[in-house]
């Protein structure tokens, strides 16, 4: 019996007021177990990013309610948010939001200032491929070294829930491919509940679950009992 960790009963997000709204999701429904890796797969527009923002408690639901871990988040208040944000969630955007003054290091330590059980820094900077370039500041770095270097953030504060939106968008196949799979050696091995939005379906061979989106809804629910590994995904 697996852990479940993230429920969405009957959610849904409406944007707009009278004759402009429009809904975002409609009636969702869908849990996660803790651990899990996750792929969302869908069209633009679909909602995906609107699941990701309501799930990091960066936007709120109009109807419907979100379980994290035995909590209804949508009962949070402002406060209440602010800190299961910080204490539970990880999030990797398609752009870096590094702090240009700080060095590579720092960027990642940073998460020390939030949260107190984080991981090694040189470690994760190492998984990465980016511990050479730890004393660079961002503006010396490539975009997918910047990328990476974001990526190494979210890993480290050790969050429960790491949520990922095209997280190797702007990225080359082979440094792409070594991002996935630390986010997934990452899931693994310190049980980070992985959540990646995407528009690459291959991505789905190595998830051990596929939430496909369409039109605010849930068109399916894919559970894989033995997903391939991300070395072995055919592209
Ligand atoms: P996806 O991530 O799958 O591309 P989104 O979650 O970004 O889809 O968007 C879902 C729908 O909600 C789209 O029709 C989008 O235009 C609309 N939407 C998203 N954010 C807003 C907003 N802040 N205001 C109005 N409409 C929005």
């Amino acid at each position: 019996m697996m852990d479940k960790i993230i429920e969405f009963k009957d959610v849904s997000k409406v944007y707009g007021e009278n004759e402009n709204q429009t809904y975002a999701l409609k009636n969702i429904s869908f849990s996660i177990n803790k651990g899990e890796f996750v792929v969302v797969l869908g069209p633009s527009g679909a909602g995906k990013s609107t699941i990701l923002n309501i799930l990091g408690g960066m936007d709120r639901v109009s109807q419907g309610s979100i379980i994290i871990d035995d909590n209804n988040i949508t009962n949070y208040n402002d406060h209440e948010l602010a800190k299961y944000r910080a204490i539970n969630i990880g999030f990797v955007f398609q752009f870096y939001n590094l702090i240009p003054t700080l060095t590579v290091y720092e960027n990642v330590a940073l998460m020390k200032e939030i949260k107190k059980d984080i991981l090694d820094v040189k470690e994760v900077l190492k998984g990465l491929g980016i511990d050479k370039h730890m004393h660079k500041f961002p503006s010396q770095l490539s975009g997918g070294e910047q990328q990476r270097v974001s990526i190494a953030r979210a890993i480290t504060k050790n969050p429960t829930i790491l949520l990922c939106d095209e997280p190797t968008g702007a990225l080359d196949s082979s440094t792409g491919e070594m991002v996935l799979t630390e986010l997934k050696k990452a899931c693994k091995e310190h049980h980070h509940t992985t959540i990646i939005v995407t528009h690459n379906m291959a991505l789905g061979q190595a998830a051990d679950k596929i939430i496909y989106i369409k039109n605010g809804g849930v068109e399916k629910v894919v559970v894989q009992e033995s997903p391939c590994e991300i070395s072995e995904v055919k592209w």
